[in-house]
């Protein structure tokens, strides 16, 4: 049986690009750059709550990396270091290397370093620490939402929970949707090229790891203000074409958890701009407005205003 010590050697020390100092010491030692402020973050993922502890191991470290550097570029930064703590009830070596694996590689591809951790026992539970640069004064707050500002969304939303839904039997999808679907959830890509790029024209901005609706509210809530979502503007043909109904695909896009995508606001004066950092790859769909009176509604298909509810999107449930 591997000793902690054998495990954080074999899987858990790798080559540092931009560190002073790696894994090995008590504390790795790095240098933020001139001119940069440092962005923290933290995610934790329980076996059970986050995520089922039979989950492909190597997808398990993807995302645990992937969900840390999502909160970097939802605040317009840079992710460059990571640390990982982890408890795992016994030492499954093969386990190990094909997390450790995922993790790396997620690090590797957005250039972030892994510099340190804890490894101990204990029920499955993963955390990471992320550390991020932003130029100074330029990371994108939740606070900035004005009245007239466009909404925007990056990517997919709804993809993620539609995965999910097929893992849980409440809707069978089929090829390729499900392989897209599942890629959605198990394989998050943390939007930072995007993020940054919007450094100079977003005025809030944030990750959507809970559903479109609960987090713009933590923009309106922050901001002060309120926004009139337009159903007829929604992205939901893809859903639907995966095989999920109009109300599903709401509830799915609305209320369902995990898409990592972002979501932010601009001035309408921004939208020539806005929408040349779009891509076949990562479209961004302006999905409403930000109005001074409080509250959240969605315009109707009729243009009727139709109040959300605060928690969950029972109403639109199949
Ligand atoms: P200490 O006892 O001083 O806290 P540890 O024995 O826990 O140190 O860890 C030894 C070294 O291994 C440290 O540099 C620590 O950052 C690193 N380490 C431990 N677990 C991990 C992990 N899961 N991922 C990366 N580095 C780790
Ligand atoms: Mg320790």
């Amino acid at each position: 049986m591997p000793s902690e010590f054998d495990l954080i050697r074999r899987h858990f020390a790798h080559l540092t690009r931009h560190s002073v100092l790696g894994v090995g010491d008590d504390c790795a030692i790095v240098a933020p750059r001139q001119g940069y402020e440092l962005l923290v973050s933290t995610d934790m993922l329980v076996a059970g709550t986050h995520f089922f502890a039979d989950t492909d191991a190597e997808a398990l470290g993807w995302k645990t990396a992937a969900v840390n550097l999502s909160d970097i570029a939802a605040m317009g930064g840079e992710p460059r270091w990571i640390a990982l703590a982890l408890a795992l009830p016994q030492a499954d070596e093969d386990w190990v290397a094909a997390f450790a694996n995922g993790f790396s590689t997620c690090c590797a591809h957005f250039n972030v370093d892994w510099i340190g951790g804890d490894t101990t026992r204990g029920p499955l539970n993963l955390c990471a620490t992320v550390f991020g640069e932003v130029p100074t004064k330029q990371a994108i707050c939740r606070n900035g939402a004005r009245p007239g500002d466009d909404i925007w969304v990056s990517g997919q939303p709804g993809l993620a929970a539609l995965g999910l839904w097929h893992l849980k039997n409440r809707i069978v999808l089929c090829e390729p949707a499900l392989q897209r679907c599942l890629a959605a959830l198990h394989r998050p890509q943390p939007r930072i090229a995007l993020g940054k790029a919007l450094r100079r024209s977003a005025s809030a901005m944030l990750d959507i790891s809970d559903g479109l609706a609960g987090d713009l509210r933590h923009i309106l809530t922050a901001s002060n203000v309120g926004a009139e979502l337009d159903e007829a503007a929604l992205p939901l043909t893809t859903l639907h074409a995966a095989g999920a109904s109009r109300a599903q695909s709401l509830q799915c896009l609305l209320s369902g958890g995990d898409d990592y995508e972002l979501l932010f606001t601009a001035p309408p004066e921004l939208r020539t701009q806005i929408t040349q950092l779009a891509s076949a790859a990562l479209p961004l769909t302006r999905i409403g407005r930000i109005t001074p009176n409080l509250g959240l509604v969605m315009l109707d298909l009729n243009g009727q205003a139709q109040p959300l509810a605060a928690r969950g999107f029972d109403h639109f449930s199949a």
